[in-house]
């Protein structure tokens, strides 16, 4: 099977939502019936988000296979329910790295090595391996940054080369733009549209959809005059309008037809009307909620909510299966102190600690943590979240006032928290840490048992340090449990304290894993406890 492909490229200013656009297209082509996956090319140099600061690109979203990458491939699982995997997500900097691997291993037999045909070879080759598994019928990618950025050329003219060597009906552009309004004349500008298209055709490339980001409707009279300036015809004028949910966006686009207009062009049947039934059931609890919960997302980067995506995402889906309106309260762990933490702390009918690394502001989120303990709020710790309830416990139940991670404290005599041992001789950082799906066995009758329904489960990680196992006697008879192991490695994955409503930390991210028609059982029991402690 020859797969279609469709480039989605963006012009005028970037954060148009390029991602949410393409999961959008890919989910009413999928609900058509069609096999269909999203990539995403960045065109910066970093071989991979991993190393990035959140505060630089958001959060960093990691896959089954233990790739680190954008957020966007977030979205594309969110709204296809389907897994993704290294091979959506390419950089610039892994197009490099791999050229010039095989440049030091001669493989281009004397030749000068340039940007063209080299490079650009190499991200014709990225964008065809999905279309190699045979898997899927339609492969949507989404070009980074805005058009007319130095970054994105080699992309633009690699979309060239393929727009020419494929079939007419084989592949399709679509460019997200922008119709700005001018409050003081209540009119929207097509101007930069027609710069940013004239910018693509520059490279060769001429879009055959435009997507039309804007706050107000467009008249037909405008759409005419896009598509004329353009060179697109009038259907393939798109209006995007802002909307109250990135899931209303897909409904939006089924309304204006993108999905029909891109099957004609590729010369694919529509087959049937999109299976929307279960998405739009999600949507109608989503805006109809009986009940509303204040949960604190207590971390360091919350000036940025970016940077905590998956969690405010599985928030909203097991928000809509409970019924319940989750307002989320970003509370910055380095302003909790122990005589503030009550107060600032008072309102909040669940409490997450979010993952993250180094020392700034976990003190902060330890008092949180011992708040919630002691007071009987639903408690949920992710990763550093996990490890930061395990030592405030360790400190304040048990009683070992140094206990520590030597992440922070590397001299602690009550390491609680430890560096796994395959982690001591690495030196490298960029895809180093235990990263990916392992196995998690579930004790039964805990209460993440009671959540999952199931003995074995697979869950992302992505850390160096682990639960110390050499405590792990005290931590019971204290009343801390491991509820959940890794049967190989036998590394803590789950630990709950169980005279408590909910208390649940967790050594993997099971935000990764949280989708609309899927919403993560830990944080639907979560929200679900966060709902009677607000009706106490
Ligand atoms: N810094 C911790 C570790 O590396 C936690 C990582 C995280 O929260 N993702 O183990």
């Amino acid at each position: 099977m020859t797969p279609k492909y469709i480039f989605v490229t963006g012009g005028v200013t970037s954060s148009l939502g390029k991602g949410i656009i393409a999961a959008s297209l890919a989910k009413l082509l999928q609900a058509r019936g069609y096999s269909v996956t999203i990539q995403k090319l960045d065109p910066y140099i970093n071989v991979d988000p991993g190393t990035l600061n959140p505060y630089e690109h958001g959060e960093c979203f990691v896959t089954e296979d233990g790739a680190e990458t954008d957020l966007d491939l977030g979205h594309y699982e969110r709204f296809l329910n389907r897994p993704t995997s290294q091979a959506n997500n390419v950089t610039t900097g892994r197009i490099y790295q791999h050229v010039i691997n095989q440049e030091r291993e001669g493989a281009y037999l004397g030749k000068t090595v340039q940007v063209i045909p080299h490079i650009t070879d190499e991200i014709k080759r990225s964008i065809k391996l999905l279309g190699e598994t045979g898997e899927y019928e339609i492969i949507i990618t989404e070009i980074g940054g805005t058009v007319g950025d130095i970054e994105s050329l080699p992309y633009i003219e690699s979309v060239r080369q393929l727009l020419w060597e494929m079939k007419e009906e084989d592949a399709l552009v679509i460019h997200l733009t922008l119709l700005p309004y001018l409050s003081s004349t209540k009119e929207l500008k097509t101007k930069p549209t027609q710069h940013s298209v004239k910018l693509l055709l520059e490279s060769g490339v001429q879009p055959d959809i435009l997507v039309c980001r804007t706050e107000h409707s467009i008249t037909k009279e405008m759409r005419k005059k896009i598509a004329l300036f353009c060179n697109v015809d009038s259907n393939s004028v798109i209006e995007a309008l802002d909307v109250p949910t990135i899931y209303d966006v897909p409904l939006m686009m089924l309304k204006e037809k993108l999905d029909k207009t891109v099957l004609s062009k590729l010369k694919l049947s529509a087959k049937n009307e999109p299976d929307l039934e279960s998405w739009k059931a999600f949507l109608t609890r989503h805006k109809n909620p009986k009940n509303e919960v204040r949960i604190g997302v207590i971390g360091k980067y919350v000036e940025l909510p970016d940077a905590y995506k998956s969690i405010i995402e599985a928030f909203i889906h097991a928000g809509s299966i409970n019924e319940a309106r989750v307002r989320v309260q970003y509370i910055h762990s380095e302003l909790l102190a122990e005589d503030n933490v009550s107060q600032k702390l008072a309102e909040l009918d669940g409490i997450l600690v979010a993952p993250g690394f180094g020392e700034r502001g976990i003190e902060g989120k330890i008092h949180a943590i011992k708040y919630a303990r002691e007071e009987g709020i639903p408690f949920f710790g992710i990763c550093l979240g996990m490890q930061m309830a395990v030592i405030e416990f360790a400190r304040n139940v048990i009683g070992w006032k140094d206990a520590h991670s030597t992440e922070m404290n590397p001299k602690t005599k009550h390491a609680v928290i430890d560096m796994m041992p395959d982690q001591k001789k690495i030196t490298k950082k960029g895809g180093t840490m235990r990263l990916g799906s392992y196995v998690c066995e579930i004790t039964k009758g805990s209460k993440a048992h009671h959540a999952y329904e199931k003995s074995k489960v697979n869950e992302r990680h992505r850390h160096r340090f682990e639960f110390n196992n050499q405590f792990t006697k005290e931590f019971e008879s204290a009343g801390m449990q491991i509820t959940g192991v890794n049967p190989e490695t036998k590394l803590a994955e789950i630990v709950e304290i169980k005279n408590h409503p909910y208390f649940i930390g967790v050594q993997f991210h099971p935000e990764y894993k949280s989708t609309v028609l899927n919403p993560h059982p830990l944080f639907v029991r979560f929200v679900k406890a966060a709902v009677t402690y607000s009706q106490r």
